[in-house]
């Protein structure tokens, strides 16, 4: 298949994600941060996060990553476009549902609230669920060795570093009515 099947789903994934996120993440930003805990480490993974989200266009728009690119297959380009497709979706949810909670680290806001309604009632953190698919997807559509799974590399570590600092802040805020949620819902997967 011609690569640029994979670079236009690319491209039309990561616009779309942004453009989710954007009127989201203006309107919590308009609320005050009550409670801060962003570490060295999540400001380090959060600055890798946002080079490796532009890594693909480094290799679309220059040669310099071409050595490792390799045949686009029918089948990976259909599962990471489904996974693009799914993924978009549950970040589309997760945001709706999230409302002014959300934050682009571990933070809490004035006046907080703990959600569990929506897509927060089938999984804690959905919104790691679908930036997980969005990232496969990259891995799948994109035929290079290091554009494609370039997002997915720093994800990983970032959330799974991330998980357990924010369930303990969440926790302490919001004590047995965490304790109650966490005991019916899972983590990641449904
Ligand atoms: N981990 C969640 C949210 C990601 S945004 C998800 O994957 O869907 C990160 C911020 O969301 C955290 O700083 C925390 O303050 C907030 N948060 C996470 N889960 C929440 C919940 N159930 N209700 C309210 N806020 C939540």
């Amino acid at each position: 298949m011609d690569p640029w099947f994979g670079k236009g789903a690319v491209i039309a994934a990561s616009v779309a994600l942004i453009a989710i996120r954007a009127p989201h993440g203006s309107r919590s930003l308009a609320v005050p941060v009550t409670d801060d805990r962003k570490g060295t480490l999540e400001t380090v993974l959060l600055t890798l996060a946002w080079i490796s989200f532009f890594v693909p266009v480094a290799w679309m728009a220059s040669p310099i990553l071409d050595p490792a690119d390799y045949p686009l297959h029918p089948v990976a380009f259909g599962a990471g476009v489904a996974c693009f497709a799914a993924g978009l979706w549950l970040f589309h949810r997760s945001h709706a549902d999230l409302g002014t909670n959300w934050s682009v680290t571990l933070q809490l806001r004035e006046g907080h609230r703990l959600v569990t309604g929506g897509v927060y009632a089938r999984v804690r953190h959905p919104m790691y669920s679908a930036l997980l698919l969005h990232s496969v997807g990259q891995a799948l559509a994109a035929p290079n060795w290091i554009a494609g799974p370039a997002y997915l590399a720093v994800m990983l570590p970032l959330i799974a570093l991330r998980l357990g600092p924010e369930e303990a802040m969440l926790r302490e805020r919001f004590g047995a009515e965490w304790d109650a949620y966490a005991a019916r819902t899972p983590r990641l997967i449904p």
